[in-house]
This record gives structure tokens, sequence and C-alpha cells, in this order.
């Protein structure tokens, strides 16, 4: 298949792209390079494709509909990953701009371009508080802008998609780890502070609980149902394991050697107390199996942050 990638350059976006390409399909990378966070980061994290046999990658912001539509043609499916991230750094604007809007013109790019699927990346964020293992068809209370505004993008997903006439395919990623995470998520930050030998700041106790997610199984998740996921679909992707963040933590600590020190500040209301997926859907429907276990997945994040400070 050719496929399009929407952030491309972006954290999941290059493993996606990646993984593509070893499956064998071409890539059309497209992304905007946004100041969310810093450029030379999303550089180094497609330094590597783009040079690859078969990748593309085209500099462009997909709110600009007409601008995006000549990139897609001749594609057979587009993977939308770009987006907005992260619950704690943005107004509702900039979510709905970030993750409502984009989709609005990918799904209109994608309409005039010919492309007859879309695949959308959305997040456990829609659902909210829950317990235990929550399925696909839960209801969506989520707790943050940045939980409503990627409900929203589902929503708006569905009713357009079905009125042109374009499959669409729905992923929730579960808290996603492992080389080249978002310098804002957790790990990330415990990884940066250890190795800068700087303080860390956690929110609330530790004890919250997350279906993490190591991003090679996610990319794995997001080949399989650009390929074969059913149309209307909508699957979770998550680890399978949930853990607590100090387990994490003690296991990140062990592999780098040395831990930051905590400056602990009270938990943010919009975050879940704990995460969980059951992944039935994505077992039976795709044939996919989350394989690296916490501990591994950990340690290729940690070796990876040691090798980029030197
Ligand atoms: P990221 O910020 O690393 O990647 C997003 C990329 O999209 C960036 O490179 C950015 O430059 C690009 N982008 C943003 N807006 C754009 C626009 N208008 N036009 C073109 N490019 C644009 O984030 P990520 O962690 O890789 O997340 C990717 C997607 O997965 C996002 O939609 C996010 O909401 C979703 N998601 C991520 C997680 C996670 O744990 N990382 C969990 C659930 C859902």
């Amino acid at each position: 298949m050719r496929i399009g990638v929407t952030g491309a350059a972006g954290f999941i976006g290059s493993h996606v792209c990646e993984r593509l390409l070893a499956r064998g399909h071409e890539v059309v990378g497209i992304d905007a390079f946004t100041r969310f966070y810093g450029r030379e980061l999303k550089e180094a994290n497609v330094a590597a494709l783009r040079s690859a046999p078969g990748f593309e990658l085209v500099e462009l912001n997909v709110l600009d509909e007409t601008g995006l539509a000549p990139a897609l043609i001749g594609l057979d499916a587009v993977c939308h990953l770009a987006g907005r991230p992260g619950v704690r750094r943005g107004t509702t604007e900039v979510y709905a701009a970030g993750n409502v809007q984009t989709t609005a013109a990918v799904l209109g790019a994608a309409h005039s371009a010919g492309v007859r699927r879309v695949l959308l990346a959305s997040s456990s964020s829609v659902y909210g508080r829950t317990d235990g293992r929550v399925p696909e068809h839960a209801p969506l209370r989520p707790l943050s802008e940045y939980g409503r505004s990627k409900r929203a993008a589902e929503r708006l997903a569905r009713v357009e998609a079905a009125a042109l006439g374009i499959e669409l395919v729905v992923l929730r990623y579960f808290t996603v780890y492992g080389p080249r995470q978002r310098p804002d998520m957790a790990f990330a930050r415990f990884v940066d502070a250890a190795l800068g030998g700087e303080p860390m700041r956690l929110l609330g106790d530790g004890r919250q609980v997350r279906d993490f997610t190591y991003v090679g199984d996610a990319a794995e998740a997001t080949a399989l149902a650009l390929e074969s996921g059913r149309d209307g679909a909508t699957f979770n992707v998550a680890g399978g394991a949930p853990a607590t963040l100090a387990e994490a933590f003690s296991l990140l600590a062990h592999e780098l050697g040395r831990t930051p020190e905590l400056e602990r500040l009270p938990a943010d209301g919009r975050d879940p107390r704990s995460t969980g997926a059951d992944l039935t859907r994505a077992r039976v429907e795709l044939g996919w199996e989350p394989v690296t276990a916490l501990p591994d997945g950990l340690a290729l994040q940690a070796a990876h942050a040691a090798a980029a400070v030197g």
C-alpha cells in the first residue's frame, strides 16, 4: 500500500512510518514540525527515515486542507496521528484546532484526493474514570479538554467518513512509551531529570495505574489496523499489563543506575486514577498482541536516552 502518515515526525508517527516501511509499504510522511516541543527532537525522529527507500517527507500543516489534498493523491490510506497531545498544556481552542479541526481537514482532503481509507489516532483519555479493563463500547466521559477533543474528533470522523464514503478505523492508544517518547511525558521527564541531575516534578502519589504501551507494539497495531481493520471499528491499543507509575520509575531507575529527586505535587483531576484496556477486539480482529513487557520496553527507552546524551 501507499500510506500517508500525518504527524510523521512525532513520537508515535516516526515509529509507525518505520514499521510500515518494514512491512513493505510506501510512506508519505506529513508534518508541520509544530512548536509544541522542539524541532530538533522531531528532526532526530525522522533523521533515518529521510534517507529510507520508499519514504517521502512533506512539511505541511494539515489544517491547510487545500494544500494537503495534492499530497494525498494516489494514497491508499491516511494514518492521522497529527494532533495536540497531552492533557495539561492547552486551551479548549488549542485542543479543538489540534485534534478536531485537523481531523475534519484530513477527511476533507482525503475525499478530494480520492483516498478511501483513514485511520484516526484517539486516546484512552476519552474514557475518563474507569475500573478494570475497559472495552471499546464503554461510555465516553473524558476528564480533560484533551479527552473531550479526542471524543469530538471521533464523533466528527464517524459522521464525515460516512457522508464522504471513506472507510474509518479508530485506535485508542493507552499511554505510549519507548525510545523518542515525547519530552512532556512522565518517563521521558524522569529519564531527563535522572541524566541531567535535576529534580522531577511528580503529580500525585505515584500509585496511579496505567496500561503502558510500548511504542513498537502500538506501531504494529497501527500497521495491522491500516491493512485490515474493519470499516467503522474502534480498537483499544494497550500494553495489557497495567502497572503503577512508581513501579515503572523503579524499573527505569534500575536501568539508568540513578534516580532523580522527586518534587511531589498534588494529583491533577484531569488524570484518571487508573487506566486499563480490554484488548479482546484487537486480538480477535487484527490478530494483534502486545509483545513487549514493561521492563524490556523501559530498558530500550533508557538505553536510547542514555546514548543520546553520550
Ligand atoms: P507528538 O507530538 O510527538 O506527534 C504529533 C506530531 O504531529 C508532531 O510531530 C507535530 O509536529 C505534528 N502535528 C501536530 N499538528 C499538526 C498539524 N496541524 N499539521 C501537521 N503536523 C502536525 O505526539 P505523539 O505522542 O506521537 O501522539 C501522536 C498521536 O497519538 C496524537 O494524536 C496523540 O493525541 C495520540 N495519542 C498519543 C498517546 C501517547 O501516549 N503518546 C496516547 C494516546 C493518543
